[in-house]
């Protein structure tokens, strides 16, 4: 029996306006004294009105276009009743059958290429305040600053058939998140909120069809990435082990993950979702997004405020620099790196261009050396760079590190003294030809000298180059270090072993 995984995501994200979804309220409770930023709107004091957070609701369209969703014209607020005591009004304001995105999709990388994962829906709604229980299980506080505060629920379809798909596609979301600028997206702190749903079928795994599934379950209290995966993995593992023995789930469950003990723990089984008896919200006017319509959202306008999504910038930075797939993943896992890395970029075209032995048309020039330049940028930013210290890039604008790159490119300095140049420029924030002209480092040693040196060398040591010619390799090393000496250690040795290996095999 072949049994393939069926896991779909549904994840909360929290807004980050300034004022909560429904009220006034400071938005950034969670670094305020407990109750302390509430009304009676967010405490859900009866006679109070809802009024809807215009900047969550274009944020939300955002994110919804970010996730290639269509935004149907009008979409509207629902109430969806529950009890809990951090939900004072007995009901939460979601949406139901009219939510703000409908029928996305994100593309994510599995280790089998590309794989297009499709979204359900992204509605909003308020979150919840947040309960707190005493060690000795007797009392219940209850934290009403959360209470109110925006959020999104993104819906997967069931497309995810294995854990590490899973935490790709939530790093992703995240990503597109902080590219985004709504939220912090924090998993660590609940910005982000991750709750999978996950079955086996014995179908086959090309044709599976979805209504012929069994109950799913449900797990929840996901906190990080790396739970996601493990969670997952647990709860295929379990059920795998419930089909062997011939007992597949019957019944929809839900589960909590345990970090601790690393496993997931029976919590309840699941009402049907008519038990949440959704009506429309009377307080709260539809959602418009009909071009010109009064109190409408412009949707040409979010649109046109969409900033380049990571997946575009990291297929451009692949396609226009020629930057390996490795060094373009690390550069857009972050949104500040990406944009120093591309101001660098733009520095050194300047820079080229602005060199007059060079023939040709600007654009000739630049195309014929970006890949060469964007490959050092790219190399000495990642390896070398944001090793010196967290405040490198702090210290050295790009501007600097771009005239460094150009040092390097012209040979002016070979990679020892580079090194050396680059931890000086993070500790004194001044430019490199300064750094070089007070430090006295000296700018290498020219090519034709190096030659010369080696020639010398390899004549003064016929014994040692007729036995590496014989076979005795190991002998390379005994010769760049002759070649070293001579230079005193001022030129780069990987250019030295080129030399050296070049003449020696002649
Ligand atoms: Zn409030
Ligand atoms: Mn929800």
């Amino acid at each position: 029996m072949t049994l393939t995984p069926i896991i779909g995501l549904e994840i909360h994200v929290q807004l980050k306006t300034k004022s909560k979804m429904f009220c006034r309220c400071d938005n950034s409770g969670e670094n305020q004294p407990p109750n302390t930023t509430v009304c009676p709107v967010c405490l859900g004091q009866p006679g109070t009105l809802p009024v809807a957070n215009r900047q969550a609701i274009a944020w939300s369209a955002m994110a919804a276009l970010a996730l290639n969703c269509e935004i149907p014209a009008i979409s509207k607020f629902d109430r969806k009743s529950y009890f809990y005591p951090d939900l004072p009004k007995g009901y939460q304001i979601s949406q139901f059958d009219q939510p703000i995105g409908l029928r996305g999709f994100l593309e994510i990388e599995t280790k089998d290429g590309l794989k297009k994962i499709s979204i359900n829906r992204l509605h909003l709604e308020e979150d919840a305040a947040k309960n707190f229980h005493s060690v000795d299980g007797k009392n219940t506080l209850v934290d009403y600053n959360r209470s109110s505060t925006p959020l999104m629920e993104i819906v997967t379809e069931p497309d995810l058939r294995a854990a590490a798909q899973a935490k790709t596609f939530v790093q992703e979301l995240r990503l597109i998140m902080r590219y985004l600028d709504v939220s912090d997206a924090d998993m660590e702190k609940g910005h982000l909120r991750c709750d999978a749903n996950i079955s086996l079928t014995d179908q086959l795994a090309d044709k599976i069809d979805y209504k012929k599934l069994s109950p799913k379950t449900e797990v929840k209290n996901i906190n990080s990435f790396r739970a996601v995966e493990k969670a997952i993995e647990y709860e295929i593992k379990r059920q795998t082990e419930l089909w062997q023995e011939g007992q597949a789930p019957k019944i929809q469950s839900t589960r909590g993950w345990n970090e601790d003990k690393g496993v997931t723990e029976e919590q309840r089984t699941k009402e049907e979702a008519s038990d949440y008896r959704y009506f429309p919200e009377p307080d709260l006017p539809p959602i418009n997004f009909t071009p010109g319509a009064a109190n409408g959202f412009d949707l040409k306008k979010i649109k046109a405020s969409l900033p380049e999504l990571p997946q575009d910038k990291r297929k451009r930075f692949i396609a226009e620099y020629g930057l390996t797939v490795e060094n373009a993943r690390i550069l857009i896992e972050d949104k500040n790196l990406a944009a120093y890395f591309e101001q660098a970029i733009s520095e050194l075209r300047a820079w080229l261009i602005s060199l007059d032995e060079t023939e040709g048309t600007q654009a000739e020039i630049w195309e014929k050396n970006k890949a060469k330049l964007a490959k050092l940028a790219g190399n000495w930013l990642l390896n070398k760079l944001l090793a010196v210290s967290p405040q490198a890039l702090e210290n050295v604008a790009p501007e600097n590190f771009a005239e460094f790159i150009t040092l390097i490119h012209g040979n002016k300095i070979n990679s020892t003294i580079a090194q050396k140049l680059l931890e000086k420029m993070v500790q004194t924030k001044k430019d490199p030809s300064v750094i070089l002209d007070e430090e006295g480092l000296d700018k290498g040693v020219e090519q034709k000298d190096i030659e010369t040196i080696i020639d010398q060398i390899i004549s003064q040591n016929q014994k040692e180059v007729e036995a590496y010619k014989q076979g005795k390799t190991t002998l390379l090393q005994f010769f760049i270090g002759q070649a070293m000496r001579q230079t005193k250690g001022q030129a780069d040795p990987e250019t030295l072993k080129n030399i050296i290996t070049g003449k020696l095999n002649n």
